[in-house]
């Protein structure tokens, strides 16, 4: 029997302050992680304020995780220490997966109207990939499949599976699942979620109840943290809403974090701080 998923949890993402300065929104980080297993953090780093953001996130490492980030408006230039450059455009997706370490800087641009804006998502690996090479997955937004389901729902598949048509990001080892959806007022969109897995929604707009029932309505910034079970609903009332959908398989094993470094006990940490400082930080070039 179908087992519709109920609402866990539900929180609003707070101002903070990373980088060399940038006011972002974080959905959730280091306390709410170890509820979000295989998922460690989520930034919602929409601004109209070019002083919030030109400040960026000059060189920093980072080991044991990946970082995915996803832009809608404006543009994030990369570079990393093996020469690597790139540009994350509107509609990009840049699926970084750190690995044993990269050093990179990521550092925000407007667009002509000043506005700048994506997510960061971070998703950890287990012990056993933690030091894997380095891997990048950039994704152009024309590479991104959008389904027209018949519910009057819209979904961009960054990465997953939906009605057949799958997302160009494949061989994630958390099996992870990362939509963006947009329902149309009154309208329902329902999706299936693998057991066991971790599930959450975030509220990039609008507002829509998901628990599929209309009980209450989430709006702008909302976090929603589904219980287990083998799909979601999510329903509209007068207002269309837009929202990130992600998924994935826990990793169930000891988290030692600190900073852009996520690694499972904390001698690993303290070698992984060692090497950046020696600058033997690098592994595979
Ligand atoms: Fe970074």
């Amino acid at each position: 029997m179908e087992n519709v998923r109920t609402i866990t949890k539900l929180w609003k993402s707070k101002p903070t302050v990373e980088g060399a300065g940038v006011h972002l929104k974080r959905a959730f980080g280091y306390h709410e992680a170890p509820q979000l297993d295989p998922f460690l953090l989520l930034d919602d780093f929409r601004s109209a304020n070019p002083a919030e953001y030109l400040p960026g996130f000059p060189w920093h490492p980072h080991r044991g995780i990946e970082t995915i980030t996803y832009m809608l408006d404006g543009e994030v230039e990369h570079g990393d220490s093996m020469g690597n450059r790139g540009t994350i455009l509107s509609g990009d997706v840049q699926w970084m997966t750190a690995g044993s370490g990269i050093i990179h800087q990521e550092m925000p641009k407007g667009d002509a109207n000043g506005l700048m804006g994506g997510f960061q998502l971070w998703a950890n690996l287990p012990a056993s990939h933690k030091m894997m090479e380095p891997r990048y997955r950039d994704v152009k937004s024309r590479q991104i499949p959008e389904v027209f389901l018949k519910s009057g729902a819209t979904v961009r598949i960054i990465c997953g599976q939906v009605n057949g048509v799958r997302g160009p990001v494949e061989d994630i080892v958390t099996d992870p699942e990362y939509l963006d959806v947009f329902i149309p007022p009154n309208a329902r969109f329902t999706h299936p979620a693998k057991k066991g897995h971790t599930v959450f929604a975030y509220v990039v707009s609008g507002a829509a109840s998901f628990d599929g029932d209309g009980s209450r309505l989430c709006d702008t910034g909302t976090l929603v943290l589904y219980g287990d079970g083998d799909s979601v609903a999510v329903a509209t009332e007068a207002e269309p809403v837009r929202f990130l959908f992600v998924s994935g398989k826990p990793i169930g094993e000891p988290v030692a974090w600190r900073g852009p470094i996520v690694m499972n006990t904390q001698e690993e940490l303290q070698i992984a701080f060692e090497e950046y400082e020696q600058g033997t930080f690098i592994k595979h070039q």
